[in-house]
């Protein structure tokens, strides 16, 4: 079966286990091998057995992993990090130029907000920050330097909502690639290059590796150029995924697919009954019809996914704080989409950094990473939690 079958023929399921993932052409192994190895042996000056030189440049697992991020982002070329923020840093070190402008939301990962606030921009480029959710808002901030478009839609820790397929309009329009930050959705729930993204990001330590046991990062692309351009910056700045750490993703992703739709039930029922609960004053998650984005998520997205944020009583930081720490079953730690689930303060931890910014969150605010446990395992111990 070749890749290009793969990702033509089959459905998501099928693809998310079979594509990559050829058996081995010496043993047969059905599952790629670790090749922990950093540099080939050549028959003959340049002659290259299987394609490969050294390992920063390329390493079949990573191209096992590569081929299979590709095949499930439905684009033409996938790129694998060693962390989210590494690839972002590539691809915006490929994208820009001093001079250049990017619009970023005003609700992004914290990390993300800190590689433009205070590296980026040391190289001069510029940013500002729109709602990425209303369109006028995004327009009004293209500028005739603008180069690209950053979304994240469900957004951290806020879970707003962004129509790709209307801000895809906008770039077009505008001459600037939209970038589509899709870890928390994951392709199975979501695939933007469809609706008209350019370049995909993920942060994989999240819902693709799906274990809490590798960091990593990956792009994907719809155009086989710009594909180019990523795959020279990825060799020349050399913040690879290595070959362990690309096969815990790629054994991850077999599993995405039953994975997100346990993820996506569990958090609906939990989102149900945090609504009902005297001692939460608001709950984000975009499955509940009252949420603002409902209408474009259930058009955009195969189910609602597993992160829920939700205010505790009327703004202190103390009761959030309280809430985190009662919990037993929910871990209170940083990090999202691993089986277990996670409960932390944003304000305080992942968000720490965005304090005083136009990213400021909450002080009431409390995230959850639901996993895919008992239900009503999860709710007992959020209903202890709250008191
Ligand atoms: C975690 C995360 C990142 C950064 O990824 P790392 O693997 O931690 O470098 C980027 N975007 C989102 C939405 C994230 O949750």
């Amino acid at each position: 079966m070749s890749h290009q079958h793969i990702s033509e023929q089959y459905n998501f399921e099928t693809r998310a286990i079979h594509a990559g993932n050829t058996a081995d052409p010496l043993t047969g192994a059905v599952v790629p091998p670790i090749y922990q190895v950093s540099t080939y042996k050549q028959d003959g000056v340049g002659g290259l057995r299987g394609g490969y030189e050294y390992s920063r440049s390329g390493n079949p697992t990573r191209t096992a992993l590569e081929e299979n991020l590709a095949a499930l982002e439905g684009g033409r070329r996938g790129l694998a990090f060693a962390s989210g923020l590494a690839a972002e840093d590539c691809l915006l070190r490929t994208l820009l130029s001093p001079g250049d402008h990017v619009v970023i939301p005003n609700d992004a990962y914290g990390g993300t907000f800190r590689l433009f606030a205070k590296v980026v921009s040391r190289w001069g480029v510029e940013w500002s920050v729109a709602d990425t959710s209303d369109p006028a808002a995004v327009r009004a901030a293209i500028t005739p330097r603008t180069k690209a478009i950053w979304v994240e839609t469900p957004s951290n820790p806020l879970l707003g909502i962004t129509d790709i397929a209307g801000l895809a309009g906008i770039a077009r329009a505008a001459g600037v690639k939209l970038v589509v930050d899709n870890t928390f959705a994951s392709p199975y729930l979501q695939q933007p290059l469809a609706l008209g993204a350019d370049v995909v990001v993920h942060s994989t330590t999240k819902y693709m590796g799906g274990h809490s046991d590798v960091v990593g990062g990956a792009l994907v692309v719809a155009d086989t150029e710009l594909g180019e351009e990523l795959a020279f910056h990825q060799n020349a700045m050399g913040a690879i995924a290595g070959p362990f750490d690309a096969w815990l993703v790629l054994r991850g992703i077999k599993t995405l697919a039953v994975r997100m739709d346990r993820h996506s039930e569990n958090a609906t029922r939990i989102a149900e009954m945090l609504e009902r609960h005297p001692r939460v004053s608001k709950v984000l998650y975009p499955g509940l019809p009252d949420h603002p984005g409902h209408e474009v998520a259930a058009k955009q997205m195969k189910a609602f996914g597993g992160m829920i944020s939700f205010l505790v009583g009327e703004g202190g930081e103390k009761e959030a704080v309280a809430v985190c720490d009662r919990a037993e079953l929910f871990t209170l730690g940083e990090s999202l989409g691993g089986v277990e689930s996670l409960i932390e303060h944003p304000g305080l931890m992942t968000h720490a950094s965005v304090a005083g910014s136009a990213l400021e969150v909450p002080a009431n605010l409390v995230r959850l990473s639901v996993g895919i446990e008992s239900a009503d395992d999860l709710m007992a111990d959020l209903k202890q939690a709250l008191g």
